[in-house]
């Protein structure tokens, strides 16, 4: 199928709607965003790259990197994950600290940010040096070597990690961190603090919309059965406390990050990633969002 009509008509469609949402101002580095920049691009399984306006252009993937991290996780540590990360919806915005205290230090999943610090922290006991080889396995997956961490931003979001540093803590006083937190919050930030652009990221999430095979090499990333999986969790927990309203109009897995980063895919065909930096009051994109949900009207597929 040819998606570049469907993704020029919507791109011309959606583009009015600049104006509508918020940069994510917390981490000051990201505030200074230029919030007029979209871009969407779509990577077909049969090898077709279709991109419309600044598909090409890097921005920080912030939580999308989470996805990176916790495969890279999954991948060693199998379904041992699960005693440590749980895999239901939080329900609640993605820094809350509220439902720790109830459920021991275990948080509801990976995608919040409870659950990518204690995934950090598990890819810290894994990997010697950290932060390089999230860099490789994102290298590898898209097949370019031009991506790296933001440094301005890495920094800023260090220096306002509060609320990250004391739910790292307050899991390690469940036992359910072992790294010392100053050092889990370094590696964090900078896997936020990504640089790539929609194409690299419709490039990167080929594996698992392939069954877990990164199809550039033929590597099994994940097994048929972890990708299943992972694609679950991105379908309930992606997308913050939005997830289920985001099921319901995209009907895809997908994740989104507060830099304005969506990433969905629908299994064995395509994978579609879209940037905007205004955000709605959940922090997913808002016109990341309304790109996705006519992308699988237009299309008349989606995994339902
Ligand atoms: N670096 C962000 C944080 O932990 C990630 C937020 C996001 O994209 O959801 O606050």
């Amino acid at each position: 199928m040819d998606y570049k009509d469907v993704i020029n008509q919507i791109y011309n469609e959606v583009k009015p709607m600049w104006g509508q949402g918020k940069v994510a101002d917390y981490i000051p580095a990201l505030a200074m965003t230029d919030p007029r920049q979209f871009g969407i691009a779509v990577q077909t399984l049969d090898g077709e790259m279709f991109t419309v306006g600044d598909a090409e252009t890097k921005f920080s993937i912030q939580s999308i990197s989470k996805v990176f991290t916790f495969a890279m996780v999954l991948r060693h540590l199998g379904d041992k994950i699960w005693t440590s990360v749980g895999r239901e919806p939080s329900g609640n915005p993605f820094n809350s600290l509220v439902q720790l205290e109830h459920e021991q230090g275990i948080p509801r999943n990976p995608f919040i940010n409870a659950g990518a610090l204690v995934v950090t922290d598990r890819l810290i006991d894994l990997y010697p040096r950290p932060k390089e080889a999230i860099l490789d396995f994102v290298r590898r997956l898209t097949g370019n070597d031009d991506i790296y961490f933001d440094h301005t931003i890495a920094r800023s979001e260090r220096e306002h990690a509060d609320r990250n540093m004391a739910l790292a803590y307050f899991m390690k006083s469940f036992g359910n961190i072992h790294n010392d937190v100053e050092t889990i919050i370094d590696v964090y930030c900078s896997q936020c603090a990504i640089s790539m652009s929609c194409v690299d990221l419709a490039r990167a999430f080929r594996f698992l919309a392939n069954e877990g095979v990164n199809p550039l090499d033929n590597e099994a990333i994940l097994t048929p059965s972890q990708a299943k999986r992972l694609g679950a969790v991105m379908l309930t927990c992606g997308f913050y406390d939005e997830s289920g309203d985001f099921a319901f109009r995209v009907g895809m897995p997908g994740k989104s990050g507060v830099g304005g980063g969506v990433v969905a895919y629908i299994p064995r065909n395509l994978v579609i990633a879209t940037w905007s930096p205004e955000l709605n009051p959940h922090g997913n994109s808002l016109m990341g969002i309304e790109t996705l949900e006519r992308f699988t009207t237009d299309i008349q597929n989606s995994i339902f």
